[in-house]
C-alpha cells in the first residue's frame, strides 16, 4: 500500500511517501521517497529538495511564480526522472494531510469530501495562517490524485476530549459558544508519543500518566491519562502555554489591552510582537533557535541566559501544571526539537522534579540517542527522548482508513 503524506505549512511544505504491506511495523520504517519546497529563502523562489532512501538529496532552485505549480512539480519528482518512484500517479492507494485546526467538528482523522473541505475553510478563521495552505495542498494533490481517497488529519482531534473544566475559558459564555475555547495543537506530535511511549514502556497506553512536552519553534505539553489527552498548554491559538522560540507564550491579557492602547501599535504589529518577535528571541534579542543562546551563555551574555532562565521557569511550572491535572506521572517524554536534541533543557525542566521520586540518569541525558529512557533504574518516573514522526502517525490514521474506510 502507497501512501503519500503531506504537511503544508506557510513557508515550507514536507511531503513523503510509505511503501507499506497489510500489517503496520512496530517500527517506524523510512519513507521511500522525501521531498521538501522551502519557499522562505530567496523572495520569488522556491527550493526543492528530494531525497532518496539512503542516497544524496537533490535540489533545485526554481521561480515561485505559482505555489501550486511548485508543489505539483514537487510531486512530478515521484514518477519522473532520476528521483521516480513510482510509474504513475494512479499507483498511489491514499493521500493523508495535516490540517491544522478542526475545529470542534473532528475529533478523529476523516475522508476528504466537499463538506470537510468547506469546514476546513470555515475554520480559517481560527488558524488564518495554516487552514487556507493545508486546502491548497489538498486541492492540489485532488487535480493530480484522481479518485485517490484523501485523509484530513488534525492537529486539534487528539484533544477533543478535553473536559469543559479544561477548555473554557472563564469569559462570558456567549464566546465560548462562538467557539472561543482552548483546542490545543501538536495533537499528532503527542499522539504520537504517547503510542510510541507504551511500546517503549511496554505497557498499555490505558495504564499510563504521560506529559509529552513537544519542544521544537513552537512548544506544547500535553496531559494524557488513559490515552486520552486530559489537558494541554496550547490553547485556542498555538500562542498560548510555554515560552517559545519567537512566541510569547502565556502573558497576562491585561499587557495586550495596555499596548492596544499605545497610539503606535495595531493589531497587526501586535500579532508580529507576540508570534515572531518574542520568546527566545524576544528577550535575548539574538535568535528564536536555542544553539546560538546556548552558546551566547557560554560566552558570557546575560541576555541569553535570562532568556534561558525564563524559558525553563515556564516549562517547569507549566509541568507542574499538567502533573497536577493528571494527579501523579508515570512517564516524562521529550520530543521536537529541543527536546530531542538539548540535554541543558531536559536536566533543568527535571530537576524541580525529583521531589517526585524522578531521578534523571546525567550520563544518558547527554548521549545522543533515539527513543530512550534516560532515568536511572531507581526512578519512580521514566524520563523519555522520542523522535517525534508526525508524518509516521499521519500514514497510519491513513492505514487505518484503508483496512477499515470509516
Ligand atoms: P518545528 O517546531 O518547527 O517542527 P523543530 O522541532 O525542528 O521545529 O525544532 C526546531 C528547534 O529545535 C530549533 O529552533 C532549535 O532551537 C532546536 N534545536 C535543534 N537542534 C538543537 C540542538 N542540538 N540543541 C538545542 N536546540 C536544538
Amino acid at each position: 500500500m502507497k501512501i503519500l503524506v503531506l504537511n503544508t505549512g506557510s513557508s515550507s511544505l514536507k511531503s513523503c511517501l510509505y511503501d507499506l504491506g497489510s500489517q503496520l511495523p512496530d517500527n517506524p520504517p523510512e519513507p521511500i521517497w522525501e521531498a521538501m519546497i522551502d519557499w522562505s529563502k530567496h523572495t520569488g523562489y522556491a527550493e526543492i529538495t528530494v531525497k532518496l532512501h539512503q542516497e544524496k538529496n537533490i535540489q533545485e532552485e526554481v521561480v515561485a511564480n505559482s505555489r501550486t505549480e511548485i508543489i505539483q512539480r514537487m510531486l512530478a519528482t515521484l514518477w519522473e526522472g532520476e528521483t521516480a518512484v513510482i510509474h504513475s500517479p494512479s499507483e498511489i492507494d491514499v493521500i493523508g494531510h495535516r490540517v491544522v485546526h478542526g475545529g470542534n467538528k473532528y475529533q478523529q482523522s476523516i475522508l476528504i469530501d466537499a463538506e470537510v473541505k468547506q469546514t476546513i475553510t470555515e475554520l480559517a478563521v481560527f488558524a488564518p495562517v495554516h487552514n487556507p495552505v493545508n486546502l491548497e495542498g489538498i486541492e492540489t494533490t485532488e487535480k493530480i490524485f484522481v479518485n485517490v481517497p484523501q485523509i484530513a488529519v488534525f492537529d486539534t482531534a487528539f484533544h477533543a476530549h478535553l473536559e469543559p473544566a479544561a477548555y473554557t475559558y472563564a469569559i462570558p459564555m456567549k464566546y465560548t459558544h462562538q467557539g472561543i475555547r482552548r483546542y490545543g495543537f501538536h495533537g499528532i506530535s503527542h499522539q504520537y508519543c504517547r503510542d510510541r511511549a507504551a511500546k517503549l514502556l511496554n505497557r498499555p497506553v490505558t495504564d499510563l500518566r504521560l506529559i509529552t512536552c513537544h519542544i521544537g519553534n513552537g512548544c506544547s505539553l500535553a496531559a494524557i491519562r488513559n490515552g486520552l489527552s486530559i489537558d494541554t498548554t496550547m490553547g485556542f491559538t498555538p500562542l498560548e502555554g510555554l515560552v517559545m522560540g519567537s512566541r510569547s507564550g502565556s502573558i497576562d491579557a491585561g499587557i495586550l489591552i495596555h499596548l492596544l492602547r499605545q497610539p503606535d501599535m495595531d493589531v497587526e504589529k501586535l500579532d508580529r510582537l507576540l508570534n515572531r518577535e518574542s520568546g527566545l528571541l524576544g528577550i535575548s534579542g539574538l535568535s528564536p533557535d536555542l544553539r546560538p543562546i546556548l552558546q551566547a551563555i557560554a560566552e558570557g551574555n546575560s541576555q541569553a541566559q535570562l532568556a534561558f532562565d525564563v524559558y525553563v521557569h515556564s516549562l517547569r511550572s507549566h509541568i507542574g501544571s499538567m502533573i497536577a491535572s493528571l494527579g501523579g506521572l508515570d512517564a516524562l517524554v521529550f520530543t521536537a526539537g529541543v527536546g530531542e536534541n538539548s540535554p541543558e533543557v531536559r536536566a533543568a525542566a527535571c530537576q524541580n522534579f525529583e521531589f517526585l521520586g524522578l531521578q534523571l540518569d546525567h550520563l544518558k541525558n547527554q548521549q545522543r540517542g533515539r527513543d530512550v529512557d534516560i532515568a536511572t533504574e531507581e526512578s519512580k518516573v521514566r524520563v523519555l527522548v522520542i523522535h517525534t514522526q508526525e508524518d509516521w502517525q499521519i500514514a497510519c490514521e491513513c492505514h487505518g482508513y484503508r483496512q477499515s474506510p470509516k
